[in-house]
C-alpha cells in the first residue's frame, strides 16, 4: 500500500513544552489507521499541524504526493484532507442541515447567499439520514446530545468527499450505542475507499478497526504495527505506566 500522508521531523513546541519532537509516520492509503498514545503526548497536535490550524516549527508534509508546505486548513479540504475536532465543532445556532452544508469547501463569499444550491442541499439530506440525523434537520445544533453531535462533524466532513479522515477521539463521551453507530460509518466509508487516521483512548474500538497503530510517547512515534504486536511491545507498555 501506498502513503497517502507522508510526515516527516516535525517539531512543535508550546514554551518550553515540546509536543512534537522530530515526529514523522506514514499514512498508508485505504487503511483505517490508529494514533494512540498517553495523555500529553502530542497527537492533537499532530493532528493540528497536519491540517494547519497550528504550524509547525519545522518539518515536512505531503499529502498524495504533493509536498504542503504551509499546510492551510481549507486548502486542504479541498485536495482532500478532512478531519474533526477532540470537542465536537458544530455551529450550535444553526440548523442541523445547514452544519452539513457548511461542510462544502465553498468561497467564503458563498456563505453570505441565502441560498443553499440545490445539490448541495440534497447531498446534505442524504447524509442526515444516513447518519439518523434526518428528524432534526431544522433543529438548531445546539439541541443535539454530545454523541449526535460527533455524528454532525462526522456528516459535515463528509460534504467535502475527502480521501483522508482524522478523528479526534471519536467516541470520546458518547454513550455505547453511539460508539457501535461510529464504528458502523467509519466501516462503510472505509470500503467505499476512505482512509482514516484515528486518535483513539478506547483500546477494544482501536483493536477491532484500527491496522496499524501508531504510538506516539512525548511527541515521537515509538511503534507502528499491528494492534496485537503494539499491546504487547514493551515500550509501549512503559510509555502508558509511566504517563
Ligand atoms: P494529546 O492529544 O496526545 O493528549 P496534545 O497534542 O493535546 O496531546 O498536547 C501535547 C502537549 O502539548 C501537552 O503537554 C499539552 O499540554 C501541550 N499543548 C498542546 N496545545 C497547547 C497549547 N495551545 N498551548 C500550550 N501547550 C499546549
Ligand atoms: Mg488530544
Amino acid at each position: 500500500m501506498s502513503a497517502l500522508l507522508t510526515v516527516a521531523g516535525l517539531t512543535k513546541s508550546f514554551g518550553g513544552v515540546r509536543a512534537l519532537d522530530d515526529c514523522g509516520f506514514e499514512v498508508a492509503e485505504g487503511a483505517v489507521s490508529a494514533l494512540i498514545g498517553p495523555n500529553g503526548s502530542g497527537k492533537t497536535t499532530a493532528f493540528n499541524v497536519i491540517t494547519g490550524y497550528q504550524a509547525a516549527d519545522s518539518g515536512s508534509l505531503s499529502f498524495r504526493g504533493r509536498v504542503v508546505r504551509r499546510p492551510d486548513p481549507c486548502r486542504l479540504q479541498r485536495l482532500g484532507l478532512a478531519r474533526t475536532f477532540q470537542q465536537p465543532r458544530v455551529f450550535p445556532g444553526l440548523s442541523v442541515l445547514e452544519n452539513v452544508v457548511l461542510g462544502r469547501p465553498q468561497p467564503w463569499r458563498a456563505l453570505l447567499r441565502r441560498r443553499v444550491p440545490g445539490a448541495d442541499r440534497r447531498r446534505a439530506e442524504e447524509l442526515l439520514e444516513e447518519f439518523g440525523l434526518a428528524a432534526h434537520a431544522e433543529r438548531p445544533a445546539a439541541r443535539l446530545s454530545y454523541g449526535q453531535r460527533r455524528l454532525l462533524e462526522f456528516a459535515s466532513v463528509l460534504m467535502a468527499d475527502p480521501a483522508l479522515i482524522l478523528l479526534d477521539e471519536p467516541t470520546a463521551g458518547v454513550n455505547p450505542v453511539m460508539v457501535e453507530t461510529m464504528e458502523r460509518h467509519i466501516r462503510r466509508r472505509y470500503d467505499e475507499g476512505v482512509t482514516f487516521l484515528i486518535v483513539e483512548h478506547e483500546m477494544r474500538f482501536v483493536m477491532r478497526l484500527c491496522d496499524p497503530v501508531i504510538v506516539l510517547d512525548h511527541g515521537r512515534p515509538i511503534a507502528c504495527a499491528a494492534p496485537t504486536a503494539v499491546q504487547n511491545d514493551p515500550r509501549v507498555l512503559d510509555a502508558y505506566l509511566g504517563e
